[in-house]
């Protein structure tokens, strides 16, 4: 097969990675890729905004598969646009995307069908989102509808902070929000518990649990500082076991793909459901509609099978009779960044070290943000590189990690020192 995956992250090197071992790949593309991915792939200077430059890509290649790594393209309706015109494409269609597009849309699919997720009100205007507010008190959480890159969710302990949420996401919006962000927000209440991501693939009917993983979204040490898109992660997650994968499958992620059927958009690809494990069972708080970046660096080192016949039975509606295997030995991914993400950062300078970092047993370096340039790698994003590793324990593949991170030059990259803390914790005792 001819296959094009869509995007630049450390998400599509690790699909990339995991697609060119296959044996059904014959020729893979990316667009654009960067200097990892092009390890795996020929790299095309492709807008993948540009829909009809894709197709007409995909024409010329004769592409059997596009794998759509990124939300923004799906909530754009790339695969419906594709599909339109006879491409096979992997993700869910625009409609079908509103589960990570819209919050609003998804409370409401979870409210009316009894799943479960924190308590919570829409509004359209200030006045009665304040009068609400004061009403619950806090902590509670206030979450801008739409795709907001990471910035339209406040968990504020106080209600004066809520107050300034309030403020700032009714009066201007959020710098960097895409599509519908400004002008509906949740407000709902806050969730005790331990947070964990679980993935499913999905063929419009049939969910196929893939497994766990637990991230850290915090840029520093002992999950302190901003806010990232994730500065670590490891498979599988320690809380979440048989039973509770069992409840998680029958409570949240089966309703919902029946429900997505019943609305006319059944759900395809990869649905991610961020829960918080609390003492009255698993609950909802957001779903995506990809695979997780860095969570799916670190699937991909744990899954077994062959990913490209899994992502074709999601897409032909052939699951019901599909199965994959993993390994049990966890994984675990330390993000490395450019010096001031998750604010501003300077591109271009020189990584060296890779070659000895990923000769580390049990390890897999991904790309997250690089280019290559005159024979040298260069950082060229905030998240650059993911130092993946697998391991009879988590202990060991963070141990791994953290040895091929020490044999990285990059004076101007930093990462966290402690992911995994918290599994390495459970290990011990
Ligand atoms: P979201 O973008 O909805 O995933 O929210 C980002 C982060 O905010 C989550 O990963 C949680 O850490 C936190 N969060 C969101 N909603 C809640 C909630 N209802 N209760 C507690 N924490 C939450």
């Amino acid at each position: 097969m001819n296959i094009l995956i869509l995007g630049s992250g450390g998400r599509e090197h690790a699909l990339a990675w995991k697609i060119a071992a296959s044996p059904l790949t014959q020729k893979l593309y990316c667009a654009p890729g960067n200097a990892g991915i092009a390890r795996e792939a020929e790299c095309i200077a492709l807008d993948i905004a540009d829909h009809a430059a894709v197709i007409g890509f995909c024409r010329e290649q004769a592409i059997d598969l596009v794998v759509v790594g990124p939300e923004a393209p799906l909530c754009a309706g790339i695969v419906d646009d594709l599909e339109a015109v006879g491409i096979k494409a992997f993700g869910p269609s625009k409609d079908a995307a509103r589960l990570e597009g819209s919050k609003g849309f998804t409370k409401d699919l979870c409210r009316e069908n009894n799943i479960p997720t924190a308590a919570y009100e829409r509004f359209r205007a200030i006045a009665p989102a304040k009068a609400y507010l004061h009403a619950r008190g806090a902590p509670i959480v206030i979450k801008a509808d739409g795709l907001a890159a990471g910035k339209g969710v406040v968990v504020a302990q106080t209600v004066a902070e809520a107050e300034d949420a309030l403020d700032m996401m009714f009066g201007g919006g959020i710098p960097g929000a895409v599509g519908e962000a400004v002008g509906e927000v949740v407000i709902e209440e806050f969730l005790d518990g331990e947070e964990a991501s679980f993935f499913a693939l999905c063929d419009g009917e049939t969910a196929l649990p893939l497994t766990t993983a637990q991230d850290h979204k915090r840029a520093y040490d002992g999950d302190k500082g901003p806010n990232t898109g994730g500065m670590g992660a490891y498979s599988p997650a320690p809380n979440i076991d048989e039973a509770m994968a069992t409840r998680i499958m029958r409570e949240i992620i089966a309703p919902t793909l029946r429900a997505m059927k019943a609305m006319g958009c059944p759900y395809k690809g990869v649905l991610y459901a961020g829960l918080m494990i609390t003492a009255d069972g698993p609950k909802l708080i957001e779903y995506n509609a990809r695979f997780g970046d860095p969570e799916t660096q670190v699937l991909v080192l744990r899954l077994k099978s062959d990913l490209v016949p899994a992502l074709l039975a999601s897409r032909d509606g052939m699951l019901r009779a599909f199965d994959l295997r993993w390994y049990d030995a966890p994984a675990l991914t330390v993000v490395m960044a450019a010096k001031g993400y998750p604010g501003a950062y300077i591109r271009g300078s020189v990584i060296e070290g890779l070659d000895a970092a990923g000769k580390v047993e049990g390890v897999e370096i991904f790309h997250a943000g690089t280019k290559a340039e005159g024979g040298k790698i260069l950082a060229n994003g905030g998240r650059v590189l993911d130092v993946s590793a697998i391991g009879t324990t988590v202990r060991e593949a963070q141990a791994r990690a953290y040895d091929a991170v020490s044999r990285i030059h990059w004076p101007d990259g930093f990462c966290r020192h402690d992911i995994g803390w918290r599994a390495v914790e459970r290990e011990k005792t």
